[in-house]
């Protein structure tokens, strides 16, 4: 067993939060090797997502990201099928032809009071969620339900009547919010689509209304910087080797080294040894666990942790085209958008129903873009790239993935695009689909989820990801989780890493 180096810490993975993570320690002069096991750093930020909805501002100014949230962020149009396609601007709502929409009013009073109580919930954001079980036992936990307590003054600054409308709509479904305030069609399906995004649920499932308020935690812009999300992986690793981060990638770590209940080291793959204080984790939570040996974490610990909901069920689609698609009634600057197949909010329930047996998608929700359009450095040959998020598909569907399913799949999206884009099957060169268990082989994420964890009720805040193992620290003394699993969850946001590195300091593991 060879020793190799000697850290402060040692961060395993280096997707966004990972290198957020290290960082944010290397600036406050700590030592710090990040081991990511794929050849590149960025993780999924890199290999999946396609646009930047939710970068955290105190992140983007700590890490000289702030260019990434500049620029004009894109609009959205949400398909109709009868060609009356609905443009989302900030809180402005118009159909694409101009023509003023009857329910724009309700929509702007709606995003008003969903982006106010946004930024109530948003303050425990960068924050670690308050320790609710251990009572007043240290300073410590006392600064952590200051936080609540200040949440709670905010609450009620809200005034009596939007506090009572906070605490209705928290925990209730985002399809039954929506139709209270406009008729079914494309506007009420695109607020229903950004309420299930990522997560393994139907617009009338209980807390989507808390993940729409996630989605507007940082005011809702969608932005597709220059460059692509490559560009954005590339400016998180550059932010940490400029901190003094030394970057290793193309092997992973095999083990966490304990001794008397404490980290002291991380072993490679080809048996390198690394010594260490602190291990900051962004790889799954269960994965850490057997890392680390199953032995040194209680029975129910691990039963929760075996137990924490995490089904994928957001593929991936890239189409590389011949030439670039159209949609009638559409302008070229209007084809830059960010376009929604989400017909209603009754459609997006829908979409949700075959994924609940494991089965293939009939009519998935589809958000795209055409990076290629915006970005002429990320065009080449003259072809362009159709990036598709497919909603609701299975991670492993009866009887497995073969052939057949993923070319259903591929032929099922194309045929819906199709329908607003004519043409659009003639123009594909090669459809590249990653399922969600290839997003799980392909970057270690739990299920291929989009979050690590499923953000549903059970699993936030105070008890994200699982009961009793909230607040980074991973029950080894200098072990901690820094994830999108962690608080306050995933998204291309830097938080959980943020967060986490900040714990670490705050538990004096390093001094
Ligand atoms: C299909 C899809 C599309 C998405 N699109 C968007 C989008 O457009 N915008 C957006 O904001 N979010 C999007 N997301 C979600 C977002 O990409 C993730 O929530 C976020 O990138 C997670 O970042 P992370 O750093 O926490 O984890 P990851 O990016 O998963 O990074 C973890 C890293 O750890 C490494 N690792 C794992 N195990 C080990 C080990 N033992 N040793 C060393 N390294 C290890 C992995 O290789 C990986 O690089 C999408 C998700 C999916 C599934």
């Amino acid at each position: 067993m060879s020793v190799s180096a000697t850290y402060d810490v040692v961060v395993i993975g280096g997707g966004h939060n990972g290198l957020t993570a290290a960082a944010t320690l290397a600036k406050k002069g700590k030592s710090v090797c990040v081991i990511e096991k794929a050849e590149a750093f960025g993780g999924m930020a890199r290999e999946v997502a396609h646009l930047l909805y939710n970068l955290h501002p105190k992140v983007a100014r700590e890490l000289g990201l702030g260019a990434l949230n500049e620029g004009k962020p894109l609009s959205t149009i949400s398909l109709a099928e009868d060609g009356n396609h609905v443009e989302i601007s900030g809180d402005t709502v118009r159909f694409a032809d101009g023509a003023a929409h009857p329910d724009a009013a309700a929509y702007a009073e709606m995003i008003r009071r969903l982006k106010k109580f946004a930024g109530v919930l948003g303050q425990l954001s960068t924050k670690t969620p308050p320790k609710l079980d251990g009572g007043l036992t240290s300073l410590a936990t006392l600064g952590e339900l200051a936080g609540l307590a200040k949440m709670g003054l905010d609450l009620k600054r809200l005034g009596k009547k939007d506090m009572n409308e906070f605490l209705r709509v928290i925990l209730t479904n985002a399809y039954d919010l929506v139709l209270d305030e406009m008729p079914d069609g494309p506007l009420a399906g695109a607020l229903c689509a950004d309420a299930v995004r990522g997560n393994f649920v139907g617009p009338r499932s209980p807390g989507t209304v808390f993940n729409l308020m996630y989605r507007l935690g940082q005011g809702g812009d969608v932005r597709l910087p220059k460059g692509g999300m490559i560009a954005v992986a590339r400016a998180f690793e550059d932010a940490a080797r400029k901190a003094g981060v030394d970057l290793r990638a193309g092997q992973g770590v095999t083990r966490v080294l304990i001794e008397n209940d404490t980290v002291n080291g991380v072993e490679l793959e080809d048996g390198t040894v690394i010594n260490t204080r602190a291990v900051l984790s962004s790889a799954a939570p269960k994965a850490t666990m057997e890392m680390a040996g199953i032995e040194h974490f209680d029975v129910e610990a691990a039963r929760r942790m075996r137990h924490m909901r995490c089904k994928g069920s957001v593929a991936k689609l890239t189409l590389t085209l011949k030439d670039a698609p159209s949609i009638k009634g559409l302008s070229w600057d209007q084809m830059k958008s960010r376009f929604l197949i989400a017909p209603s909010a009754a459609a997006v329930e829908r979409s949700f129903n075959p994924v609940k047996y494991n089965e293939l998608p009939t009519a998935p929700v589809i958000e795209a873009v055409i990076p290629t359009l915006s970005d002429v450095e990320v065009a080449s040959d003259g072809r362009h790239i159709l990036s598709a998020n497919i909603q609701h598909v299975p991670h492993t569907p009866e009887g497995g993935w073969d052939d057949a399913k993923r070319r259903h799949v591929i032929n099922t999206v194309v045929a819906q695009l199709e329908t607003h884009m004519p043409g659009l099957a003639a123009l594909v060169e090669s459809p590249d689909l990653l399922t969600p268990a290839d997003i799980e082989a392909r970057t270690g994420a739990p299920g291929g989820h989009w979050h690590h964890a499923e953000m549903g009720v059970d699993q936030i805040l105070t008890v994200r990801p699982v009961n009793g193992m909230a607040h980074y620290r991973f029950a080894i003394g200098g072990l901690y989780l820094c994830g999108a699993a962690a608080h306050p969850g995933g998204d291309v946001t830097g938080l959980p890493g943020r967060n986490s590195a900040l714990q670490l300091l705050k538990d004096g593991v390093l001094s």
